[in-house]
């Protein structure tokens, strides 16, 4: 090996490593609001993976109510 390669190889740990720090959606969107009990939609539950309220809930939510 020479020092082109082994800079080519550090090069592709350097990426795998940026790659491995992109931040994933965290847990799973519940079905019904953990305040409520209202049914979330679907289309809410993929748009805000991990939501566990519904938009009113969450709303009243950040205002710290
Ligand atoms: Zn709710």
């Amino acid at each position: 090996m020479d020092d082109a390669d082994y800079a080519q190889e550090r090069m592709d740990k350097d990426h795998s490593a940026l790659l491995a720090a992109v931040p994933r959606p965290v847990g799973r969107s519940a079905h019904f609001c953990m305040d409520c009990d209202e049914r979330i939609p679907e289309r809410r539950r993929q748009a805000y993976p991990g939501t566990q309220r519904c938009v009113s809930c969450q709303e009243d939510a950040e205002r710290g109510r």
